[in-house]
């Protein structure tokens, strides 16, 4: 790869921002030190950071921070988007380059994750802007969004005032795949909780007084939908719990699922089919069903000839990269982003096995996420 013949990517400067990243703890709710970095890493290359009031909304200590960069041309702004919080076992990370299969990697020294997810993408972005900056190229304006919360449940990018932001186009750095990879289609998802109330009775001296939740609950769940339903639709049922003793007629029952699709039409059907089903079997069998639902996310569909995605496969193109555009099963703060009104595509950063103590990042992958940045960028000013 020829990365660096192309923009002049520092290697070791970046693989020792990326472990700097990596040692500082962020685990979800725990952010601060890791914005505190941010926030001084990002002044000596003479910008100052907006954080938003994320961390107090959801009791963390830190809340996301948003730096605008003016601009060097009059172009369309940008945004681009990385996640500041890990999963765990994420305290006291140490990572370690190794060589493995003949590349270069870093992996997780000791038994925790690595957070390259997402600290891979924030370190692509850090070292894409300084060598935008030491190189003098010209710049659109930049709204650089690092988010808290992510892993649970997008919260941080949920809480975010978007009225802050004027790009209409954005690229959130947080997918697994080869750098090249860019989704374009994600699915929405509804959270679905279903409860039973049905009534108390003593199990041997008066059951028929009772009416038994847990039953109902399971007569019910035998006949809804579950799993895979059609190529871009699936719902599961992930918790079951209810009852209060082995001798007493379970007087409830609580489940709670969800459900997804690429297609919003697709979800709406199967959302109303489950909650019809489930009250009509519930009340079948004299019990009082109770349903929630929320809408986790929104759908994200962005089309091949479009501009965020075309930005993405010319700016991979010219860096020697093959762009694939591709569908996900899951939500990222991209969907929150596209929810936004903002076009945005998550892009592959090479992250391997993430949520693991195996999780690794090849070091040339993390080179090609900053090449592809400033790529874009340039791509941007064209
Ligand atoms: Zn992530």
């Amino acid at each position: 790869m020829d990365y660096f013949k192309k923009y002049p990517i520092q290697k070791d400067r970046m693989i020792d921002s990326f472990l700097e990243m990596i040692a500082i703890d962020s685990v979800s709710g725990h952010e601060a030190s890791y914005r505190d970095y941010l926030l001084a890493k990002f002044n000596e290359l003479g910008f100052s950071g907006i954080e938003d009031d994320a961390g107090s909304r959801l009791n963390g200590d830190s809340g996301n921070l948003l730096f605008k960069l003016p601009g060097t041309i009059n172009r369309s702004p940008l945004l681009l988007s990385a996640h500041m919080d890990t999963v765990v076992p994420g305290h006291g990370i140490q990572g370690e380059l190794v060589q493995f299969d003949g590349h270069q990697i870093i992996r997780s020294a000791g038994e925790t994750i690595l957070a390259g997810d997402d600290k891979a993408g924030v370190a692509a972005l850090l070292e894409a802007i300084r060598v935008i900056i030491e190189n003098g190229f010209d710049y659109p304006p930049l709204e650089i969004l690092f988010t808290v919360s992510e892993e649970q449940g997008l919260l941080g990018i949920k809480n975010f005032d978007f009225s802050q932001v004027r790009s209409s186009l954005g690229y959130v750095l947080d997918s697994g795949g080869d750098p090249g990879t860019i989704v374009v289609q994600s699915p929405c998802q509804n959270e679905i909780e279903y409860r039973v109330r049905g009534i108390a009775a003593h199990a041997g001296m008066n059951p028929e007084e009772g009416r038994n939740a847990i039953q109902m609950m399971a007569q019910a769940l035998a006949k809804m939908p579950c799993g895979r339903i059609d190529p871009d639709t699936t719902c599961n049922f992930g918790i079951i719990e209810g009852g209060l003793a082995r001798n007493i007629v379970a007087p409830f029952c609580r489940v709670k699922g969800e459900a997804r699709s690429l297609e919003r039409s697709k979800l709406d059907q199967l959302t109303a089919k489950l909650v019809q089903v489930f009250t009509e079997e519930v009340t079948a069998q004299g019990g009082q069903p109770e349903v929630d639902v929320v809408l986790l996310y929104p759908e994200a569909a962005l089309q091949a000839d479009e501009e965020v995605v075309r930005l993405a496969v010319q700016a991979a193109e010219k860096i020697g990269v093959t762009a694939r555009l591709e569908s996900t099963g899951g939500g990222s703060d991209a969907s929150i982003i596209n929810g936004a009104g903002i076009r945005c595509a998550n892009l592959g950063i090479g992250m391997k096995k993430v949520h693991t103590v195996d999780e690794y990042i090849e070091v040339e992958d993390l080179i090609a996420d900053a090449a592809w940045i400033i790529s874009i960028i340039r791509e941007a000013v064209m």
